[in-house]
């Protein structure tokens, strides 16, 4: 399976702004952003120059993407799925990035990162109404349950994720039993309920250029 191996603190940094890849290392003072908020690289120091209009426009969409941790390839899909879907369609992809199960289960508290989580379900950790399913990209509905099997509920790495997600809350569209390990997708989210930092209308630009 194709995956981005870029270092995720980089990734970050090359946006400029915490994406939250790392897990609990990025809400300590080791995030590489508190140290380094600049881009990475050579001249990323002298990254002040100005973005050309296309840089804009890119940098947009990469930072979605690189949240999501998707390829370009699946997020090439998933904007054409959001464009035949009625309603917004920058509204529309981003509710179907949040309703892939790796991300489900990462809201849901199974994993600390959003890769900590893809590989909770790869590794057949999670089931979904019950029966096993491994697939990050799997898109979950709305009533669906999402539920980590009895093994993956021991790991030490998933009972810290949990109680720290726990402790920090979980987001409207997710209904987390804690103690069962398992969760319902309430409902897709709202544009308001997520990251105001992410620009969809910018990524509708560059695809429709
Ligand atoms: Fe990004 Fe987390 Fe690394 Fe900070 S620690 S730069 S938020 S991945």
């Amino acid at each position: 399976m194709a995956r981005n191996l870029d270092p995720k603190c980089r990734q970050c940094r090359r946006e400029g702004e915490k994406l939250f890849l790392k897990g609990e290392k990025c809400f300590t003072d080791k995030c590489a952003i508190e140290r380094r908020s600049y881009a990475p690289g050579q001249h990323g120091q002298k990254s002040g120059a100005r973005l050309s209009d296309y840089g804009v426009h890119l940098r947009a969409k990469q930072k979605i993407r690189r949240v999501y941790g998707v390829l370009e390839g699946q997020f090439r899909r998933a904007f054409a799925e959001a464009d035949r879907k009625k309603g917004q369609t920058g509204e529309n992809l981003l509710q179907l990035l949040e309703s892939r199960l790796d991300s489900v289960a990462y809201r849901m508290g199974f994993g600390a990162s959003r890769t900590e989580a893809r590989q909770v379900v790869r590794h057949n950790g999670v089931l979904v109404n019950d029966r096993r399913v491994n697939i990050p990209s799997y898109t979950v509905c709305p009533g669906d349950v999402v539920a980590l099997t009895t093994s993956a509920r021991e790991h030490l790495r998933v009972k810290t994720a949990l109680k720290a997600a726990e402790s920090r809350g979980f987001p409207e569209w997710v209904a987390v039993d804690v103690k069962e390990g398992k969760g319902t997708f309430k409902a897709m989210p709202q544009r308001a309920e997520l990251s105001p930092t992410l620009n969809e209308g910018l990524v509708i630009e560059l695809y429709s250029k």
